[in-house]
């Protein structure tokens, strides 16, 4: 689970990590934007990065500048995040933005320390030799050593070397008690102040949840994501036209990719997990007729569940409620024959090659809107 900016703030100078002062606003119009230091910066709070460039970040000199700033921000949408909250906190003075981050490296199974001078921009786009990895023994933690090599690296020396040494070990420490998987400043600023975080992106690890006490964020869906969850559908849409729906979650995630790698995009997907349940199959049908796609590709695999009757339940349906968009069924597994044969006598294009299923099913989506 990611924390909120001002979530990741509030735990990092828990563990001793300076951070600026500051307040949290939903409404723009309450007393409380009185309390927020002066001149001060507005911050969306949305689990994305990129709020500078999106104009979710509003230096503010005034009260009133903050209260409009926040008003401007709050209902904002960045990158498919509604902003519902923002930060105003003290304006920092800065004068070189670091990278600093601790985070879990699987492959090596240890703790990894990752730091660059070159802060305040995307890490990835920060060239390998100007970033520092520094692998932490578990069992030792970090030692004096490679606090040396970091603020050689990062070219710090007395007070800030020092300071340095404070947010390392505070980032450490806040990794490791509220049993993180990623703990990140971007940017660590250097100010006539000291070493400050002005931005804390924390990824907790969700097997540990129990231990602490977060509340997950709500998750953003739309009205029909919404509508399939509360009938326990698994029910996702994207930006593609293409309708897809498979049972099980890896199929309907390989069902996605063939599409992708056959030049197509998918627009809603539907995963009937295990079921063959006539009511589940009827109500995932209806709430793909209301998704209105280009084409509906069924992808079915047999293991247990029969494809037969997987097959009948969609058919019934397709009937009954009548679906305008062309379908193609690629179907494998148990009873695969017999449910070919249904859906052939149906009218659609039944295969077994899921190859064939996608470019038939792209080819399609491209001719019922018109592109080539
Ligand atoms: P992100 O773009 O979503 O990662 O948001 P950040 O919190 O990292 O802020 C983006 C950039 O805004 C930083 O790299 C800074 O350059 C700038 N910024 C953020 N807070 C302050 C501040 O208090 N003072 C100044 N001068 N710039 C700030
Ligand atoms: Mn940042």
């Amino acid at each position: 689970m990611n924390l909120y900016e001002f979530q990741g703030k509030q735990v990092f100078k828990d563990h001793g990590i300076p951070v600026p002062r500051g307040i949290t606003l939903t409404d723009p119009d309450a007393k409380k934007v009185e309390d927020a230091p002066m001149p001060c910066v507005v911050k969306a709070q949305v689990l994305t990065g990129g709020r500078g460039k999106a104009g979710g970040i509003a230096l503010c000199d005034t009260v009133d500048e903050a209260r409009e700033a926040a008003r401007r921000i709050l209902g904002m949408d960045i990158k498919g995040h509604t902003v519902g909250k923002v930060l105003l906190e003290a304006q920092l003075d800065i004068e070189r933005e670091l990278y600093l981050a601790v985070l879990l490296d699987r492959s090596a199974r240890d703790v990894l320390v990752m730091a660059s001078a070159e802060g305040g921009v995307d890490i990835e786009s920060v060239a390998d030799d100007d970033i520092l990895q520094l692998h932490v023994d578990p069992l030792t933690g970090i030692t004096d050593d490679q606090v040396r090599k970091l603020t050689r690296f990062l070219a710090l020396s007395g007070e800030s070397a020092a300071e340095l040494e404070t947010v390392l070990r505070g980032l450490y420490e806040t990794f490791t008690e509220e049993d993180c998987e990623l703990c990140e400043v971007n940017p660590l600023a250097v100010t006539a102040e000291g070493l400050v975080a002005a931005d804390a992106k924390v990824t907790v690890d969700d097997n540990a949840l129990f231990r602490h006490d977060w509340t997950p964020p709500k998750e953003e869906r739309t009205e029909l994501e919404q509508k399939a969850r509360d009938k326990g559908i698994a029910f996702i849409q994207l930006d593609g036209h293409i309708g897809v729906i498979a049972n099980g979650a890896g199929l309907t995630m390989a069902t996605l990719d063939a599409l992708t790698h056959y030049g197509g995009a998918g627009g809603v997907f539907l995963d009937l997990g295990g079921t063959d349940d006539p009511e589940q199959v009827k109500e995932a049908v209806l709430l793909m007729k209301e998704a209105d796609p280009s084409v509906v590709l069924i992808n079915l695999f047999g293991g247990i569940t029969k494809t037969d009757t997987v097959a009948r339940g969609i058919l019934q349906v397709l009937e009954s409620e009548g679906l305008d968009q062309p379908v193609v069924a690629r179907i494998k597994g148990r009873n695969e024959k017999k449910a070919k044969a249904l859906l052939k006598d149906a009218g659609f294009v039944a295969v077994s090659d899921l190859k064939e299923a996608a470019e038939r099913t792209v080819e399609i989506d491209r001719k019922e809107r018109g592109v080539d």
